[in-house]
C-alpha cells in the first residue's frame, strides 16, 4: 500500500509528520492550520475590576466599562469580571462554534447565572463550546460573563514559579472571539500526534515504531488539509494501526482523570475555592460528552467549599458521583502532611473526611489518596485500617534525591503490623496527559514487573488545578488496545486495587515509615505555623476532655460539638501539605496564623466554660490536668498569689486538683561560681552553666552519670549556611552540615533570674549576627527530671539554619523518635545511602538516645526537625528561606525545649509522660476554697496512654476514649473511671461500634489487652 520508494531515513519521515501537525511551522499549508475555520469578533466586551472575590449575583449588578482584547488588568489577586455579548453568524449553520478565550489569568464562564466552563490557557482550556452543530433554533445572540482571576494557574511568582508573588502584575486577554472549530481536523491531528509519539517513544529498537512511522508517513501522503473529503481514508489508515491488538499478557493501565488542587500554596485558600469551581465544572462538561470518563477527586474540604460557593455545580457533582463517574477519594478532610500532624489529628482528618463523604455522597472512601505529600508516617497503615481503608495511593517517593524506592505495588506494614495494599503509579506523576510517553513510562518504570500487571495512570493538569481535557480522553481512547503499548482502560481506584489484591501473591512488603529523601526543611520552615499546630492540637485535646468531664459534673453543660467541629476543621485545613510544611506564600501564612488565632480565641472560651463547669465558683485556684497520670509540677499561679507566684502542685490524673503548695523534698539551689558559671541542682539533676549559656556539665544524680560528652558543651547553638538546590522553603541539603558555626558572641552573660527554692533559673543573650539574637532562660524546677530552655530568638537571617546541639555521653547505633501514637528508631551512623539520606529527620515531642541503663532525651514544645549523628543530638530551630515567602520566619520566635538524662530505658524513665507534661500545661481554674481533688480517669499501665476523650459524633450520652500502647510492648491495662459508665464497646476510628466486641465494665474498670503500638477506641455508654 505504500508509495515507493520510501528511503531508509527515519529522521526525515518523522520530522515530516511532525511538521504536518506543527502549530509553529508551515501552518499555512499543514493540517494544524485548519483546526479553526472562520472567526468573528464579539459584539461587545466590557469589564469591571474588584479587589475581592465576589459572587456572580454581586458582580452582575456592577457597572461595566467597555474594554478590548489586548487590554491588561490587575494588580495581582484582583478579579476582572467581563460582560461579553456575542452574535453567531447565520452562515455558521451546521458548524461547531466555540467562544475562544485566551487570557493569562484563570477564568470562569458564567451563563444564565451558573458557572459553565473553566478557561485556563496554561491548562490547555481556551474553548467554551457554544454549539456542537449550530441549528437555526439555537440562540444566536447571547450574553456571557467571564470571571478572570488576576493570577495564573501557579499564582504570580516573580521570575520563577516558586518565587514570591509579584504584587503588581498585570494580566491580559489575548483572544476573545467566536470561531468555527473543525472537529474532524482535531481528530485527525490526534491520530497523527499519537503515531508520531509512538515512533519517538518506541525508538529505533522496536519494529512497532517503524510500523507507526510508515503509517504516519502514508497518512501525510494521503491527507490534503484543504480537502476534508480526504480525511476519512487517512483516519481509517490510523485506525488500522491502532486496532492491531496486544497479546493477553500485556500490562493494563488503569487511567483515571485527576486534578490535584493544592488547598493553598502559591495562592491563598480563597482562590482555591475558585480553582475547584473552574476545574470541576470543566470535568462535568467532559462527563456530559464522555460517559466512560472517570474522575477521582480528593479532599472533603474542597467539596465543602464548592457546596457552599457553587451549589448548582455541587448538585451536578452529586449526580455524577451516583453514576460512578465522579469519584470522591482519599477519605480525609484535606490531603494533609504525612509527618507532622499528631496521631489524633490524623484520625480527625479521616473522621471529618469520611463522615463528610458519607453524608454528602452516601459512601466511605476505600483508599487513602496522598500523591503529593512529603513522607508518610509508619503509623498510617493502622490509622487507615481503623478508618475502613485498606488501600493507599501515592507517588511522591519517586522524588527521593538519593535512593530509588524499590517497589511500585507492595504491602506497606505499619508500626503495629497493620498492612495496606499500596500503589505508586509507575509513571511517577499525578498529572499525566494521556500521551504515549505516559503509557510507555508506566510500563517501563514498573518495578514489580511479573508481580503486578496493573497500574494506575492519573491524567489531568494538577497542583494549581485544571484537570483533564477532551484531548487527553481522545488520546487514551485511541490506544485502548494497541499492540506495542500497554492496554488502557478507564478505571476506578476500587477496580485497580481489586485487581491488584486478587493477584498479590508475589508482592513484597515494606515495613516502617515511607521516608521522603527530600524536602527535609519542611520540618522546620515557618516556625509560627508549627507552633500554632502543636498548641492548637493541645488546646483542642484539653477542651474535649474538659467538656466530656463537664457533662458529668454539671448536667446543664452543653457539649460544644458544633463549635469544636468548626475549630477542628480549621486545624485540619492548616495541616494541608503545603501549609503546615511551610512551603506556601506569605498570604497563606497570614491566613493560617489567623486560623490558629481563631482556634486559640474560640478555644480559650470553650476551655474556660468547660473548666468552670467542673468546679464550684470561688476565689481559690485549682488546676485541670488533661493527662492520664498524676503530676507533681511547679506552676505559675495567678497574680496576687503568695511569694514568687509559683507553687508546687500535685495534680490528679484527668481531673481537677486545688492548688496546695506542697513543699519540695529537695529545693533547687543556685550557686554563682567565681568564674561566672552557675551551678543549679534539684536533687535529681545538677548542671553547670557557662557564661555563654552552654552546659559544661549535666549530671544525673541518681545514676551517678555525667550526660555531656567529654570536652564538649551541651546547649550549643549552631548556625549553618542553608542554600538548597531549588526548592527553597522545602529543602535542606546534606552539604549544609559542612558549614557549621557555633554561636559564640555573648551580649549578656548568664545571670540568675530565679534564685532557687521551687525554681532556679538563669538567663543570657547571644548575638547571632547584626540583626539576630537569642535570649534564653534555663529553668530547673523542683522535683522536675528535666531542664527547660525557654527561648526567644530575634531572627532576621537569609538562608541560614539555626539548631541547638547536645553532644551526650551515650553510644548507640539507633536513636528513637516519637511519631503518631508511638515511636520508631533511625540509625545514628551513615553506613549506607539509606542511612545518610536521613541526615535530617522528623519527630514529635521527643527524641531519645539510649544505651543500656542510661540515655538522654531531648523534648520540645513546638519543633519537628531533629538529627542524631553518632552521639550528638540536634534539634532544628529556625530556617530562613526566601521562596515562596520572601519573609518566611523573620521576626520574634518563642519556643521551649528540654533535656532529660535518665537511667534505665526511656520507657521506664517516663520520658513519654514528661514530653506530654511539657506540652500540656496544667490549666488554672478559679474555684471555691472547699474544692476537693477529683480524677475522672486513670490507667494502670504506664505503657498505655489515654490520648483522647470526646463526645461521640452525633451521640449524646456516649463518650469516645482512645488509648494507645506507647512503649512498644504487649500489655494488659485497666482503664479506671469515676464516671457512670453503663456499657463499653470497642469501636473503630470512625466511632463505629463493633457489635462483636463488648467490653466488660467491672468495679475495677475496663481491662484491655494491647499489642505494641496498638490504638484502641472505646464507646462508653453512660
Ligand atoms: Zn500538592
Amino acid at each position: 500500500m505504500y508509495h515507493l520508494p520510501v528511503l531508509k531515513n527515519r529522521r526525515t519521515l518523522l520530522e515530516r509528520a511532525e511538521k504536518f501537525i506543527s502549530d509553529i511551522y508551515f501552518t499555512d499549508c499543514n493540517l494544524r492550520g485548519r483546526l479553526y475555520g472562520d472567526s468573528c469578533p464579539l459584539e461587545s466586551l466590557a469589564c469591571f475590576l474588584t479587589p475581592k472575590r465576589i459572587t456572580f449575583t454581586e458582580a452582575s449588578k456592577q457597572i461595566f466599562d467597555p474594554c478590548k482584547v489586548g487590554d491588561t488588568f490587575g494588580p495581582t489577586w484582583w478579579t476582572c469580571w467581563f460582560k461579553a455579548t456575542l452574535k453567531i453568524p447565520e452562515s455558521w449553520r451546521g458548524k461547531e462554534v466555540h467562544l475562544l478565550w485566551e487570557s493569562d489569568g484563570e477564568a470562569m464562564v458564567w451563563r444564565d447565572e451558573q458557572p459553565v466552563q473553566g478557561l485556563t490557557k496554561e491548562g490547555e482550556k481556551t474553548s467554551y463550546i457554544l454549539s456542537e452543530c449550530l441549528q437555526d433554533e439555537e440562540p444566536h445572540s447571547l450574553t456571557l460573563y467571564v470571571e478572570m482571576a488576576c493570577n495564573g494557574l501557579f499564582g504570580a511568582g516573580q521570575g520563577s514559579q516558586i518565587a514570591a508573588p509579584d504584587p503588581n502584575r498585570k494580566f491580559s486577554v489575548q483572544r476573545a472571539e467566536l470561531v468555527v472549530f473543525n472537529r474532524d481536523v482535531r481528530e485527525l491531528l490526534t491520530d497523527f500526534e499519537m503515531l508520531v509519539d509512538i515512533v519517538k517513544e518506541l525508538g529505533e529498537e522496536e519494529q512497532r515504531g517503524y510500523q507507526a512511522l510508515f503509517t504516519v508517513n502514508e497518512m501525510v501522503n494521503l491527507c490534503d488539509p484543504s480537502d476534508p473529503s480526504s480525511f476519512a481514508k487517512v483516519h481509517s489508515l490510523a485506525g488500522t494501526f491502532f486496532n492491531q491488538r496486544n497479546g493477553e499478557s500485556q500490562h493494563t493501565v488503569h487511567a483515571m482523570g485527576h486534578c490535584h488542587i493544592d488547598s493553598a500554596w502559591l495562592w491563598p485558600y480563597e482562590e482555591t475555592i475558585r480553582k475547584c469551581g473552574r476545574s470541576w465544572v470543566t470535568v462535568i462538561r467532559l462527563m456530559e460528552k464522555n460517559p466512560e470518563f472517570v474522575f477521582t477527586c480528593s479532599q472533603a474540604q474542597q467539596f465543602q467549599w464548592v457546596k457552599s460557593w457553587y451549589p448548582g455545580l455541587f448538585s451536578s457533582i452529586q449526580h455524577y458521583v451516583k453514576k460512578g463517574q465522579f469519584i470522591p477519594v482519599g477519605g480525609t478532610w484535606v490531603e494533609m502532611d504525612g509527618n507532622l500532624p499528631s496521631g489524633e489529628s490524623m484520625v480527625r482528618q479521616f473522621l471529618e473526611g469520611q463522615r463528610f463523604f458519607n453524608k454528602e455522597f452516601g459512601r466511605y472512601c476505600k483508599e487513602f489518596w496522598l500523591p503529593d505529600t512529603f513522607g508518610y508516617s509508619a503509623q498510617l497503615p493502622q490509622i487507615m485500617q481503623g478508618c475502613g481503608i485498606s488501600n493507599f495511593l501515592t507517588q511522591k517517593l519517586s522524588w527521593n534525591l538519593i535512593n530509588t524506592f524499590p517497589h511500585n505495588t507492595f504491602f506497606w506494614e505499619g508500626l503495629d503490623g497493620s498492612t495496606v495494599l499500596t500503589h505508586f503509579p509507575p509513571g511517577n506523576s499525578y498529572e499525566m496527559k494521556g500521551k504515549v510517553e505516559d503509557l510507555v513510562k508506566t510500563l517501563k518504570n514498573n518495578k514489580d514487573k511479573g508481580r503486578a500487571n496493573h497500574s494506575a495512570a492519573l491524567f489531568g493538569f494538577g497542583d494549581g488545578g485544571g484537570g483533564p481535557t477532551q484531548l487527553m480522553l481522545d488520546r487514551l481512547r485511541l490506544v485502548q488496545d494497541t499492540n506495542g503499548l500497554p492496554k488502557v482502560q478507564m478505571s476506578t481506584p476500587d477496580e485497580l486495587f481489586t485487581r491488584l489484591q486478587a493477584d498479590s501473591a508475589l508482592l513484597c512488603t515494606w515495613a516502617g515509615e515511607l521516608f521522603l529523601e527530600l524536602h527535609n526543611g519542611t520540618y522546620t520552615t515557618q516556625a509560627q505555623i508549627k507552633r500554632g499546630n502543636r498548641q492548637c492540637e493541645t488546646l483542642l485535646h484539653d477542651i474535649e476532655i474538659a467538656s466530656s468531664l463537664a457533662l458529668y459534673r454539671n448536667n446543664t453543660f452543653p457539649y460544644p460539638a458544633e463549635k469544636l467541629q468548626e475549630l477542628w476543621r480549621l486545624l485540619l485545613l492548616n495541616q494541608f501539605h503545603d501549609v503546615i510544611p511551610g512551603s506556601c506564600i506569605e498570604m497563606v501564612v497570614e491566613d493560617a496564623l489567623k486560623y490558629y488565632e481563631d482556634i486559640r480565641s474560640g478555644g480559650a472560651a470553650l476551655l474556660r466554660d468547660a473548666c468552670e463547669a467542673l468546679v464550684a465558683k470561688g476565689s481559690s485556684v485549682a488546676v485541670f490536668n488533661s493527662l492520664p497520670w498524676e503530676r507533681l509540677e511547679v506552676v505559675q499561679i495567678q497574680e496576687g498569689a503568695e511569694k514568687s507566684g509559683l507553687a508546687l502542685v500535685r495534680a490528679s490524673s484527668i481531673g481537677v486538683s486545688p492548688v496546695k503548695d506542697t513543699p519540695p523534698v529537695t529545693p533547687v539551689s543556685v550557686t554563682v561560681q567565681a568564674d561566672g558559671t552557675v551551678v543549679m541542682e534539684n536533687g535529681l539533676l545538677k548542671t553547670a552553666i557557662n557564661r555563654d549559656g552552654t552546659l559544661a556539665s549535666l549530671y544525673l544524680i541518681s545514676g551517678n552519670r555525667e550526660s555531656i560528652s567529654d570536652g564538649c558543651l551541651g546547649n550549643q547553638f549552631v548556625m549553618f549556611d542553608d542554600v538548597p538546590l531549588y526548592w527553597d522553603a522545602w529543602d535542606v541539603m546534606d552539604y549544609h552540615l559542612q558549614t557549621r558555626k557555633p554561636v559564640a558572641e555573648v551580649v549578656q552573660p548568664v545571670h540568675v533570674v530565679s534564685s532557687g527554692g521551687l525554681r532556679g533559673s538563669v538567663s543570657f543573650t547571644l548575638r547571632i549576627s547584626d540583626k539576630s539574637t537569642i535570649t534564653q532562660e534555663i529553668i530547673m524546677d523542683a522535683m522536675c527530671p528535666y531542664i527547660k530552655f525557654s527561648t526567644e530568638v530575634q531572627w532576621a537571617e537569609s538562608h541560614k539554619f539555626l539548631k541547638v546541639e547536645f553532644p551526650v555521653r551515650v553510644r548507640s547505633p539507633n536513636a528513637t523518635y516519637e511519631i503518631q501514637f508511638g515511636h520508631l528508631q533511625r540509625p545514628t551512623h551513615r553506613n549506607t545511602s539509606w542511612d545518610w539520606a536521613r541526615f535530617e529527620v522528623w519527630g514529635h515531642k521527643w527524641a531519645d538516645l539510649s544505651e543500656h541503663n542510661f540515655g538522654v532525651s531531648l523534648l520540645n514544645d513546638c519543633k519537628y526537625g531533629y538529627s542524631v549523628h553518632k552521639n550528638t543530638m540536634t534539634l532544628s530551630l529556625l530556617r530562613a528561606p526566601k521562596a515562596p515567602d520572601a519573609t518566611a520566619d523573620m521576626g520574634i520566635h518563642h519556643f521551649t525545649y528540654a533535656i532529660m538524662p535518665h537511667t534505665r530505658s526511656f520507657q521506664e524513665a517516663s520520658v513519654i509522660q514528661c514530653a506530654y507534661n511539657l506540652n500540656f500545661p496544667l490549666r488554672l481554674i478559679q474555684c471555691s476554697p472547699d474544692t476537693m481533688p477529683w480524677s475522672a480517669f486513670s490507667v494502670t499501665s504506664q505503657a498505655v496512654v489515654l490520648e483522647t476523650i470526646k463526645q461521640a459524633e452525633d451521640r449524646g450520652g456516649v463518650l469516645i476514649v482512645r488509648l494507645y500502647e506507647s512503649h512498644g510492648s504487649s500489655v494488659t491495662a485497666t482503664l479506671r473511671t469515676t464516671l457512670p459508665v453503663r456499657e463499653a464497646w470497642v469501636c473503630d476510628l470512625l466511632e463505629k461500634q463493633d457489635p462483636n466486641r463488648p467490653v466488660q465494665v467491672t468495679s475495677e474498670g475496663i481491662t484491655l489487652d494491647f499489642k505494641p503500638f496498638q490504638i484502641v477506641s472505646l464507646l462508653l455508654i453512660m
